[in-house]
């Protein structure tokens, strides 16, 4: 969360701020009326199959569209959400909204795309949680094969007996679970076999340096080949330039998200993507069509 925080150039919301109690009443009081009232938005970042070039999925990312801030990136609220239990609210619209979204893109011609929503690790402890999934996926009518979960390796560090019990319900629904900044949570190799995941997202903390440094190197074809003889499809994250993009494809790695494809975009921008990038069934191979010929 530190580490997030840190990350950004400008400083609403410090953690220096942080420890003022009547800075923190007034930021949640503002959350609450963002969750209540509609000021979250989603981005939408796509994700690209490696072979054909062309996107298939998408990960779901809130926003919050502040009056005064601006749009305000996630690592500055969900930390604050999660310590005051907001974050179950807050999750809860995301998963209906983001199912929303899918159904208008798959009526769009997109049918073969998923949509990827984070789930908190206190958001998927709660008693509620496998209710709210199914509830997001009736009222919206998306078929929860379109449906993944992302939840971070170090969630399931803490209980790990009971978060793989909710994933296993999870995954008797239909929907598919990913595991999140792999490689960050030091998590032990024998929980990989327990682990009901369909699909691994490597750090983007393993793949900036992973053409220089031989250790990131060694360590991300280390984890594609574990997990696609466990297999499991393996999402790379952070992939930001064309030699990224070449070194993962030449090591199969399944799927491509980062900068140089696109950054995370409103829906409608979504939209306009994936009528150039996107996967239609029925359509002839992408390679040409995708424009991402140069780069894969
Ligand atoms: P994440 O799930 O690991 O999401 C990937 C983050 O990497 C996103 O940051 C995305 O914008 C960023 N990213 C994508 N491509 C690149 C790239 O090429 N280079 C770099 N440097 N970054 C890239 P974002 O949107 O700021 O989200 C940060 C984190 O906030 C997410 O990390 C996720 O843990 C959390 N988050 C976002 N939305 C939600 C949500 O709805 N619920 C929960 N619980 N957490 C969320
Ligand atoms: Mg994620
Ligand atoms: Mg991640
Ligand atoms: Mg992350």
């Amino acid at each position: 969360q530190a580490k997030q925080l840190g990350r950004n150039t400008w400083q609403w919301f410090s953690e220096e701020m942080n420890t003022q109690a009547n800075y923190r009443v007034k930021i949640r009081n503002q959350l609450q009326d963002a969750i209540d009232n509609g000021t979250l938005v989603i981005h939408y970042q796509p994700l690209i199959d490696s072979r054909t070039g062309q996107a298939r999925s998408v990960e779901a990312l809130v926003r919050w569209e502040h009056p005064e801030q601006g749009l305000v990136p996630p690592g500055n609220f969900i930390p604050l959400a999660e310590e005051t239990g907001q974050i179950i609210a807050l999750g809860r619209w995301v998963l209906r909204q983001a199912c929303r979204d899918m159904v208008r893109l798959h009526a769009a011609g997109f049918t073969h795309c998923t949509v990827a929503v984070n789930v908190s690790p206190i958001q998927i402890r709660t008693d509620s949680f496998l209710e709210t999934v199914k509830e997001a996926l009736k009222a919206s009518g998306l078929p929860p094969q379109s449906l993944e979960l992302e939840v971070v390796e170090s969630a399931v560090l803490y209980d790990t007996d009971q978060v793989i019990r909710i994933l296993n319900n999870l995954r008797d629904l239909g929907v598919r679970i990913a595991i999140d900044d792999f490689g960050t949570g030091f998590s032990s190799l024998s929980y990989m076999k327990l682990m009901p995941a369909n699909k691994i997202k490597i750090d983007r903390s393993f793949i900036k340096d992973v053409i220089q440094n031989r250790s990131d190197a060694a360590i991300t074809q280390g984890v594609l080949s574990m997990a696609h003889h466990l297999g499991l499809e393996v999402v790379a994250e952070g992939v930001e330039t064309d030699a990224h993009a070449s070194f993962l494809k030449r090591h199969h790695c399944d799927l491509l998200q980062g900068y140089v494809f696109s950054r995370p975009l409103p829906y409608d921008q979504l939209v306009d993507y994936m009528n150039h990038h996107g996967f239609r069934r029925g359509e002839p191979s992408p390679a040409d069509s995708s424009g991402h010929k140069t780069l894969l």
